[in-house]
């Protein structure tokens, strides 16, 4: 019997053993395509030399010292990597060990930044109903995943959720994908004027929706009207692309496709492609330059942060993807879409078939004409990863309740590089 503590305790997990290109052996020799990368992970695939060679050296060479005392040339050079390729002002970059803690970072200096400016009463976030933000206390109560936070909710503050950008849901009859963005960005609106804007700190969103919804894209102005609901009533926007960055929507960041800028923004997995465990909160100069000229220490850390072998991986990968790889993802991605299409398009119980670069996602439906779900009690997520891990197919199946509606959907996030037949 595993003495490791597994998610599932119920399920008897087979041990990963040796992972290549785009694939992935259990300890029996059993090839598995890895079709979402983990949960968006793996963006070069496994076994990349040059990333390993990048942590080997490092580990060698200086494998950890504590920010406290130093900083080290893999996080000054990552830093400098990242500012460069980055979209808007966003100007420094704090280094963590994962997702929820790029967001826990994200929420603490964004109240932080309120504070040393004087206006301590901002305490309010509004998040989106159907997004993901983490597992940790703080980045939890910002998500709108039901299944992940109920348990939690009596311990976890409280924060104001919207409605989602979900056009295959939410669009109305006769009326346009873009007057659809619109009022449902106008909540944002609403919500702040009924909380009082003078109390609220940020808006917290996914660009494109990763766990909770599969890949699912903004429709055309919406986030544009956000930023500006942001700047008129003076909140922070927090974009949270722990998975739909890197790369993984075609372009480094997927809310350079919006034509928007942010004041915070998270990355997390591929950042370090699942060769190190990295994430890392960017912020613009003006939110940082606040803490500078205020207390001069920014109220958050842990011992990992800045984490010198991390880091060096880092480099090594968003070298690969700032030298063509991106490109490559947004090309492979619309082959992906097409071969989807020609596969599923007409499947009685595929409803939509969405997502940008190799992020995409398929609902899945009892009734294509109704979109009415499955009923959750078929546990239809289960059926389809146990079906495709035995047919030698890793990927991300999610059900889950879309206000108050169960949804089903499979997320497919493969490594940037597979081939055509893959
Ligand atoms: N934010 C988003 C958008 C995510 O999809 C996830 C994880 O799936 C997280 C945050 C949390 O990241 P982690 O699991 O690395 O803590």
């Amino acid at each position: 019997m595993s003495h490791v503590f597994a998610r599932h305790s119920r399920t008897d997990l087979r041990q990963a053993s040796i992972g290549k290109g785009a694939y992935l052996y259990d300890a029996d020799g059993k090839e598995y395509f890895d079709g979402s990368g983990g949960a968006a992970v793996s963006c070069l695939g496994h076994g990349d030399p040059d990333v390993i060679a990048a942590v080997q050296a490092q580990v060698a060479q200086l494998a950890y010292a504590h920010t406290s005392f130093f900083t080290s040339q893999p996080a000054e050079e990552l830093a400098d990597r990242l500012v460069a390729a980055a979209p808007g002002d966003l100007d420094k970059v704090y280094f963590v060990s994962g997702g929820s803690e790029a967001v826990e970072a994200a929420l603490k200096l964004a109240r932080q930044y309120f504070v040393e400016v004087g206006q301590p009463e901002r305490r309010h976030f509004i998040a989106r109903r159907q997004s993901y933000h983490g597992n940790t206390l703080g980045a939890l109560a910002t998500g709108g995943n039901v299944w992940r936070k109920q348990a939690f909710a009596p311990i976890m503050v409280e924060t104001s959720l919207i409605s989602p950008c979900y056009a295959y849901r939410g669009q109305q009859n006769g009326e346009s994908s873009f007057d659809y963005g619109q009022r449902v960005a106008n909540e944002l609106e609403a919500e702040l004027q009924r909380l009082g804007p003078e109390t609220v700190i940020a808006f917290v969103a996914e660009p494109v929706v990763g766990a909770t919804l599969g890949a699912v894209p903004p429709v055309e102005g919406y986030f544009k009207r956000i930023r500006e609901i942001c700047d008129h009533y003076g909140i922070l926007l927090i974009l949270d692309e722990v998975m739909c960055g890197m790369g993984r929507t075609g372009t480094l960041f997927a809310h350079e496709q919006e034509g928007i800028t942010a004041d915070i923004v998270t990355i997390a997995k591929g950042l370090g492609a699942g060769y190190q465990p990295i994430g890392a909160m960017m912020c613009t100069g003006r939110v940082h330059q606040a803490i500078a000229d205020g207390s001069g220490f920014f109220q958050h850390g842990h011992t990992y942060i800045g984490h010198p072998t991390a880091c060096a991986a880092g480099n090594a990968v968003v070298k690969k993807l700032t030298g063509g790889l991106v490109e490559r993802c947004a090309v492979m991605g619309d082959k992906l879409q097409a071969a989807l299409e020609a596969e599923f398009g007409q499947h009685p119980h595929i409803g939509d078939i969405r997502g940008r670069g190799l992020f995409r996602g398929l609902e899945i439906v009892e009734d294509r004409t109704t979109k009415a779900p499955f009923d959750p009690a078929k546990g239809l997520n289960k059926l389809i990863k146990k079906t495709a891990m035995s047919n030698g197919l890793a990927c991300y199946p999610m059900g889950g309740t879309v206000d108050g509606q169960h949804g089903d959907h499979v997320l497919l996030a493969p490594p940037f590089i597979m081939e055509d037949d893959q």
